[in-house]
């Protein structure tokens, strides 16, 4: 095995019901999937703690230097009503309430959550498709499922055969640890019974009236894609036939990603995902967060303190910390006291960084930062466990204060170790905003002038033979991050 940063990743997978050793199929590169909003209304806190576990993911497979195509879709078609009623798609329902186009209504919501994910500071995927962008791979794909077998048109629309599928020795339900013949006595019949020849085959394609706005034509006439078939469909066109990682909400494990499995398997003789990953829900009075209960917050309502379950309004830093107090497999019960007590905790994390500059350096260190630097990359190695992350942290900042206060000593080499494992973990990981270099162009404009004028002081201090001045500048940068390159055309900065 590869490591990479010389780090071995363990990663809990559902597939397997154990935290498996990570090994990506192509040296070096890591293709991850994660399954969307539906964008047909604005996405609330528990889609937001979904999408931010995964950023901190892809964020510290980024950290470990993999080259990561992440691909996170947008899903503006074909999600029906747990009724599954056609004419209760959700994008022609809320069209017809907000009286606009169903695609105004995707873009309204789409244009939303990008403005909250952009509040949150989530970098952004690498690939971002919607489902209207990929009808044509979607009536592929049903075409090939039924000219293999697993797959039967009836009244205009195409359905899934479950039983053809299991009686090939395939296993519908091993993702999700279902048993069929349970499955068989418990599902309601949700596209109509007269349709299907059993109950839990599923729609690859829906037949759609003239009155069905989205529609699409199709060998099998006029109509839409089933929920589960667009993310088979680009998954597959941008990440291949079998990739590493597939994320998505613990909710999702059943029908959607068992589903997948199905529909992959089935297509190309083989498992599509590799590591399946399934985070845990937000919940808010002990209930899952949800939309169709009321019981949520929108992002923004928390931001601007306009609700009436907080007391307070609260920045997008202190959501994420509270967010990543709680490893993305454990539920997380949002509250007025969670959050004042992450602010005060992230604050007082912040204070001891904001003391980096200050530290004095010495000839030997009273603390141990190799080891403390390994427990923080152990702690995200094992399967990404933010919590114990942040007590590592809460452990850097305690060696800054005893440092700061004279019972403790520590190297210029350790200082730098120390400022540096820092940020990496806190901004580059956790994806907090750096406040001294984060998008105030006044501010950068400001660190980039005092460093010339440090810069300046250095050259005069070599000019002056005090080496040992100069070197102080120079290593005192470097410990807050910023190192010094000196070159024929004069010193330059990077940081
Ligand atoms: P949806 O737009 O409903 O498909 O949801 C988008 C993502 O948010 C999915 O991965 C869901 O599993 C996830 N999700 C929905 N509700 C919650 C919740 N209360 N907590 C955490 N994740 C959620
Ligand atoms: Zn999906």
């Amino acid at each position: 095995m590869e490591l990479y940063k010389n780090q071995a990743l363990k990663i809990y997978n559902t597939l397997t019901g154990e935290k498996d050793t990570f090994t990506p199929i192509h040296l070096g590169n890591i293709g991850m999937y994660v399954c969307g909003p539906t964008v047909y209304s604005n996405v609330h806190l528990g889609n937001i703690r979904t999408f931010m576990s995964f950023d901190v993911i892809y964020r510290y497979l980024l950290h470990l230097d993999y080259k990561v195509r992440y691909v996170r879709n947008i899903t503006d078609a074909g999600h029906l009503t747990d009724d599954g009623d056609v004419a209760n798609d959700r994008f022609v329902k809320q069209s017809r309430l907000e009286k606009l186009e169903p695609m105004e209504i995707v873009q309204k919501y789409t244009v939303d959550f990008h403005k909250v994910l952009d509040a949150f500071n989530f970098l952004p995927p690498t690939i971002e498709p919607t489902a209207t962008g990929h009808i044509l791979e979607q009536i592929e794909l049903t075409q090939k499922l039924i000219e293999l077998g697993f797959a039967y048109e009836s009244n205009g629309s195409v359905y899934f055969d479950v039983f053809a599928y299991n009686a090939k020795g395939l296993n519908y339900g091993a993702l999700s640890n279902r048993n069929i013949d349970e499955l068989f006595a418990n599902t309601r019949d949700l596209d109509g019974q007269t349709e299907k020849k059993n109950p839990q085959d599923f729609a690859l394609w829906k037949n759609a009236s003239p009155a069905h706005i989205m529609r699409w034509n199709s060998p099998w006439g006029e109509g839409f894609p089933g929920w589960h078939l667009e993310c088979t469909a680009m998954s597959t066109k941008y990440l291949g036939e079998t990739f590493d990682i597939h994320g998505g909400g613990m909710d999702l494990k059943f029908p959607h990603h068992e589903c997948e499995v199905a529909q992959g398997t089935a297509c190309n003789g083989h498992s599509p995902v590799n590591f399946w990953m399934h985070t845990n829900m937000l919940t808010m009075n002990g209930l899952r967060m949800s939309k169709s209960t009321g019981n949520y917050i929108l992002p923004m309502e928390l931001l601007s303190g306009e609700n009436s379950f907080f007391e307070k309004s609260f920045e997008p830093n202190i959501v994420r910390f509270c967010f990543l107090q709680a490893h993305y497999r454990s539920v997380l019960d949002i509250s007025n006291d969670a959050m004042v007590a992450s602010e005060k905790g992230y604050n007082r994390l912040m204070e001891a960084y904001k003391l980096l500059g200050n530290l004095k350096t010495s000839t030997t260190s009273t603390i141990a930062i190799a080891s403390w630097k390994q427990s923080c990359y152990d702690a995200m190695n094992d399967d990404f466990n933010t919590p114990i992350l942040i007590a590592q942290l809460f452990e850097g900042a305690r060696f800054i204060n005893v440092v700061n206060d004279g019972s403790a000593t520590i190297t210029a080499e350790d200082l730098q170790d120390l400022s540096t494992t820092l940020s990496h973990f806190i901004f580059d990981v956790l994806g907090m905003t750096n406040p001294d270099i984060s998008g105030n162009s006044n501010s950068t404009e400001k660190l980039k002038g005092v460093v010339e004028m440090l810069i300046e002081m250095r050259n005069q201090a070599r000019a002056n033979k005090n080496f040992a001045l100069s070197d102080e500048i120079r290593d005192k940068l470097l410990a807050l991050g910023i190192q010094l390159k000196d070159g024929k055309e004069g010193t330059t900065f990077t940081t």
